[in-house]
C-alpha cells in the first residue's frame, strides 16, 4: 500500500532562526507518526537547508530542496547540484513547481533534466504538474498534465521513475485560497495513475505516490485524503504555521 506523504514547501519564507524553530516543532510534535505512518518532509529555502537538516537529523522528518540544477558542478553561477543537496542532508527535491515554470520560465525540457539529475544523484524528486486556470476553463487539464508527465519523465526507465513522487498542483489553486474539490482532484489523480500505467506498467502506477497541492488547509485535508488516488499533500502556505502543518500530518495518517 502507498504510505501517505505530507510535504511542506516553505517557498521564499522564514529566516535562520524561524526555519530551525519551525523544523524543531514539526519534528517533536509529529514524532509519534512521522516515518512510520506517514512520510513527512519540509522544503526550506536553499540557504537554510543545512541548518534545518541538522535540526531534523534525529527525527524521521525528511528535508527537500525546492529546486535543483542538472549539472553536477562547474561554471553555473547561482545553481545548486544534486551532490550539494545530498551533502547538506537532502532526501527530496521539488522539480517543476508551477512558480518555477510560470514565474522563472522553466521549460518541460529543463524540468526533465532536473528530474533525471535528481534521480542520478540519489535524490527522490517530486515532479509537480498542473494546469493554469485558463487551461482548465478550456478543458485542457488532461492535455497539460500529459505533457508535464511525458516530457518531465522523458527518457527515464520504470526503475528510475519508481523513486519519483508526482504532485498534482492546479496552478489556479496555489496560494489563492481556491482548492480543487476532492472530486476534481481525484479525477486528475486517477487520470495520472492510468497514464503512468500506459507509460510504464500497472505495478509502477499502483505504487507511485501522487500528492495533491493547492491551498491545502487543516479543514480541507481530510476530504482530499479521503480520495482513492490522493496519497498525500504538498502544502505551501499552511506549512509555515506549525499548528496547521501538524494538523494536516495527523489528518493524513
Ligand atoms: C505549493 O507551493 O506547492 C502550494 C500548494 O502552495 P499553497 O498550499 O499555498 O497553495
Amino acid at each position: 500500500m502507498r504510505k501517505p506523504f505530507v510535504a511542506g514547501n516553505w517557498k521564499m519564507n522564514t529566516d535562520s532562526n524561524s526555519s530551525v524553530e519551525l523544523a524543531e516543532r514539526i519534528a517533536s510534535e509529529s514524532a509519534d507518526v512521522a516515518g512510520r505512518d506517514v512520510t513527512v518532509a519540509v522544503c526550506p529555502p536553499f540557504i537554510y537547508l543545512q541548518a534545518v537538516a541538522k535540526a531534523l537529523s534525529a527525527s524521521s522528518v525528511g528535508v527537500g530542496a525546492q529546486d535543483i540544477y542538472y549539472e553536477s558542478k562547474g561554471a553555473f553561477t547561482g545553481e545548486i547540484s544534486a551532490s550539494m543537496l545530498k551533502d547538506v542532508g537532502c532526501t527530496y527535491c521539488l522539480c517543476g513547481h508551477s512558480e518555477r515554470r510560470h514565474i522563472i520560465g522553466e521549460t518541460d525540457d529543463l524540468v526533465n533534466k532536473k528530474v533525471a539529475a535528481g534521480i542520478g544523484g540519489g535524490l527522490l524528486p517530486i515532479l509537480c504538474v498542473g494546469e493554469l486556470r485558463a487551461e482548465r476553463e478550456a478543458s485542457q487539464t488532461n492535455e497539460v498534465v500529459t505533457r508535464h508527465l511525458k516530457k518531465g519523465l522523458a527518457g527515464l526507465s520504470a526503475e528510475k521513475v519508481s523513486v519519483v513522487t508526482i504532485a498534482y498542483e492546479p496552478v489556479w489553486a496555489i496560494g489563492t485560497g481556491l482548492t480543487a474539490t476532492p472530486q476534481q482532484a481525484q479525477e486528475v489523480h486517477d487520470f495520472i495513475r492510468k497514464l503512468l500505467a500506459e507509460m510504464y506498467d500497472g505495478q509502477l502506477a499502483e505504487e507511485i505516490r501522487i500528492l495533491y497541492g493547492g491551498s491545502v488547509k487543516p479543514d480541507n485535508a481530510a476530504d482530499l485524503m479521503g480520495q482513492r488516488d490522493i496519497d498525500g499533500l504538498l502544502v505551501g502556505g499552511a506549512s509555515l504555521k506549525a499548528d496547521d502543518f501538524l494538523a494536516i500530518i495527523q489528518v493524513a495518517v
